[in-house]
């Protein structure tokens, strides 16, 4: 028998990427290709959902080809997918009918201001664990159907299908036999129960969304269907898909409640396991659904930061005192301390927990003898600063400490930001070998499905340190710095509103 590959197809907002993994979980090929970004108007962003398909799908064959494989060696594909973005197609051309439109969109941020002043919100939150926002698919959904001519006809006459992208490709990938998605992209559609685990009919009627558009929903990990392009001659599984972050939580095998994990790229993005129980927070955080394995749903606490990585992009680009972003580290452990200086870089406002949108970037304690690496170091101690206020208001959420954190993304590379993240938190914070944990994670769930690998603790067994930083500071000097932190918050806000 040829020996076995899972294909782990990671469909991202500016890529469409390909990697195939062996059975220890090591990367044996990659393939990737950006595809075309379209803003039609200011805040409005759009994908071409055929290019999506045709790069996904030329980049799955470019990662067997490059190889040395074929299609009878992958034993299972796995995806995982840009959120919440929305595809609207017809059944009987199976082509869309209007552009996907991207999570990043804004077009329907009135309506929901609209939907905020009618009362909705707690019910929206009960619900679906998630704030009224145009980020979610709901609203992008609503908007194809009342904007594109003949669209809410032909939903009505159960013409039309709705998916995220997971949702998208399966369809392209049997050739329109199978219309389903998982729960974890359920979870951010805005339509979902995320507590009965169901298309919820309030809320399909609060937005005027016929139940007959809506996917089947999948667990994260079983066989949903059998590919049938000519791609591959032969047929194989899809059986593990997930959004991205829930992918990437997965893929750092953040298993147990109060395990979490940070990516540290443009901004960072943080998802915390709260094990079979959905939290409701009292601090701004999104309620979402982990995975559903073996029939058992685990939940999950999510934050995202704006800034992160882009932070340092600017001290570059914008403010041009490094000219790499691997300087920083050398540069910041070049001074003793921040020598007072506080960075918050709400350069586009501030994110989780402080949803704050008038918030504007402010770095306050220049002195005369303040320099540029004071300045560097306060950038990247503003990026561990607010991963350390989210994390602390999911501790909050859930009652108890954090376990540890697991990180990944590009600024990971940063041993000066990963030492100050443990000290901060008082935690270990721990960095994986292999850094791919998204399209790892949609790997390990579509494996898993078909008996690849036996089960969760084999798989557990080949996650592979790197490195793990432990607090070196004491619980006191970490307090103040917090307390410099939130004094240096608190002049950073409310700042654009104001002419
Ligand atoms: P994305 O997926 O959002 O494009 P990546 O995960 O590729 O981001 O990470 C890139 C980000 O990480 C950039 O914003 C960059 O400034 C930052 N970065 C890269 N290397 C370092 C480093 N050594 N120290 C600090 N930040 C870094």
């Amino acid at each position: 028998m040829s020996k076995k590959y899972i294909l782990s197809l990671d469909q991202g907002t500016t890529s469409s990427r390909a990697l195939i993994f062996d059975h220890s979980g090591r990367i044996i090929s990659m393939a990737q290709k950006d595809f075309t970004q379209f803003f039609p108007q200011p805040g409005w962003v759009e994908h071409d959902a055929n290019e999506i398909w045709s790069t996904q799908s030329s980049v799955a064959a470019e990662a067997v080809a490059k190889a040395n494989l074929s299609g009878d060696n992958i034993e299972a594909i796995g995806i995982t997918n840009q959120r919440e973005t929305v595809v609207v197609w017809d059944v009987d051309t199976q082509q869309p009918i209007h552009k996907a439109i991207v999570w990043q969109d804004r077009r329907t941020s009135s309506y929901c201001e609209t939907l905020k002043q009618a009362g909705h919100e707690s019910m929206i939150r009960d619900k679906t664990g998630l704030v009224i926002d145009a980020y979610f698919s709901a609203t992008k959904l609503k908007w194809i159907l009342d904007n594109v001519e003949g669209a809410r006809e032909k939903a009505n006459n159960g013409k039309l299908k709705f998916g995220t992208i997971d949702s998208w490709l399966i369809y392209k990938f049997t050739r329109g036999r199978v219309h389903a998605t998982d729960i974890t992209n359920a979870s951010r559609t805005m339509l979902f129960n995320i507590h009965t685990q169901s298309w919820d009919e309030e809320l399909l009627s609060l937005f005027d969304i016929p139940a007959e558009m809506l996917p089947e929903v999948k667990q994260s990990s079983e066989i949903i269907t059998t590919t049938a392009t000519t791609l591959f001659s032969s047929k194989i599984p899809i059986s593990g898909v997930a959004g991205d972050q829930q992918a990437a939580l997965f893929g750092q095998m953040c298993l147990e409640p109060g395990m979490g994990k940070t990516t540290y790229g443009t901004g960072c993005f943080l998802v915390m396991n709260t094990g079979n129980e959905a939290i409701q927070s009292e601090n701004n955080l999104l309620t979402t659904i982990a995975w559903k394995i073996d029939g058992k749903v685990s939940y999950a606490l999510e934050g995202s930061v704006f800034i992160g990585g882009a932070a340092i992009q600017w001290l570059r680009d914008g403010l041009r005192i490094i000219h790499e972003a691997v300087a920083t580290e050398a540069l910041a452990t070049s001074v003793d301390d921040n020598d007072g200086v506080y960075f918050v870089p709400a350069l586009t406002g501030l994110g989780a927990p402080y949803w704050d949108q008038f918030a504007r970037g402010a770095i306050v304690g220049l002195t005369r003898g303040t320099k540029a690496a004071h300045i560097v170091r306060a950038a990247l101690e503003g990026i561990g600063f607010q991963v350390a206020d989210v994390i602390h208001a999911m501790e909050q959420d859930m009652g108890s400490k954090s376990k540890e954190l697991r990180v990944d993304g590009g600024a990971v590379a940063n041993n000066f930001l990963m030492q100050f993240q443990s000290d901060l938190l008082q935690s270990d914070v721990v960095r994986p070998k292999v850094l791919e944990t998204t399209a790892l994670g949609a790997a390990y769930l579509a494996g898993l499905a078909t008996g690849y690998w036996k089960n969760i603790d084999e798989i557990k067994s080949q996650w592979q340190l790197d490195r793990k930083f432990s607090p070196q500071l004491s619980a006191d000097e970490v307090g103040d710095m917090m307390d410099r932190w939130h004094d240096a918050v608190g002049r950073s806000r409310n700042w654009a509103s104001k002419k």
